[in-house]
């Protein structure tokens, strides 16, 4: 299975009857500002180039951000954030991820060398999935990062949930975790030393560009964009 046939077979899963029923609703429902469009409504799968260097793992889609637009991170103020950081550092070819008059998703938008995932794939309430349904959507992001195992070199995780989840898909991979595993925090760099599999690889904790975080000046864009200018170098774009 290549990345393309894993986004085609991501997006019917219903593994999650709680977050099925949501993502669903939500998108019959709408948010006023969006009432025309037609939501997505389904798991978001992996956004950006096969054999991306660099890997970006958030917490999972917004219930009127991906779960509209079906693209990660696109359509909301966290991908807004996250995007003009990308942008600013020469990882992304545009700072807009969707049109600023309709909130339709701009085409023209390119990762450069960068994939962006989440550990889960379907818009929770409030934004916080439970643990089984962390675990159910395990076998997604394992499955992405097996295939891009060996080109990978460097992820960025956004935020404590993100980390928490990513480090032990890592440790059942090929990758070499330490223990007891490394906390999360912002700047926090742990490296991973290459295997029979791939590369080294440089993880980097962010603090998550949500709008509480960038709202409240926790987390500034000058912050996103020395993490993630830290990993370009570290995934060698
Ligand atoms: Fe499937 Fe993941 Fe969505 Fe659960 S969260 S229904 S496992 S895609």
């Amino acid at each position: 299975m290549d990345l393309e046939a894993l986004d085609a077979a991501v997006i019917s899963c219903r593994a999650c009857p709680r977050l099925v029923a949501w993502r669903e609703e939500v998108a019959v429902v709408k948010r006023a500002a969006f009432r025309d469009q037609e939501y997505w409504g389904r798991p978001v799968p992996g956004f950006g180039p096969a054999g991306a260097a660099l890997g970006i793992v958030g917490l999972a889609p917004a219930a009127h951000g991906a779960n509209r637009t079906g693209r990660m991170f696109t359509g909301d103020r966290s991908g807004e954030v996250l995007f003009a950081a990308m942008h600013a550092v020469g990882l992304a070819n545009q700072a807009q991820a969707t049109h600023p008059d309709t909130g339709l998703l701009d085409d023209r938008l390119r990762l450069i060398g960068t994939r962006i995932t989440s550990p889960v794939r379907c818009a929770p309430p409030e934004n916080m999935p439970t643990p089984q349904e962390r675990d159910n959507c395990r076998r997604w992001l394992c499955a992405e990062l097996r295939l891009l195992r060996p080109t990978l070199r460097a992820v960025v995780v956004l935020g404590a949930f993100g980390w928490q989840a990513l480090l032990p898909v890592l440790a059942s991979s090929s990758w070499a975790v330490p223990v007891p595993r490394p906390k999360f925090g912002h700047g926090v760099r742990v490296d991973l030393p290459a295997t029979d599999d791939g590369p080294p690889l440089a993880l980097f904790g962010c603090y998550h560009v949500s709008q509480r975080n960038t709202m409240s000046g926790r987390l500034t864009p000058a912050m996103v964009e020395a993490v993630l200018s830290a990993a370009k170098h570290a995934a060698g774009l």
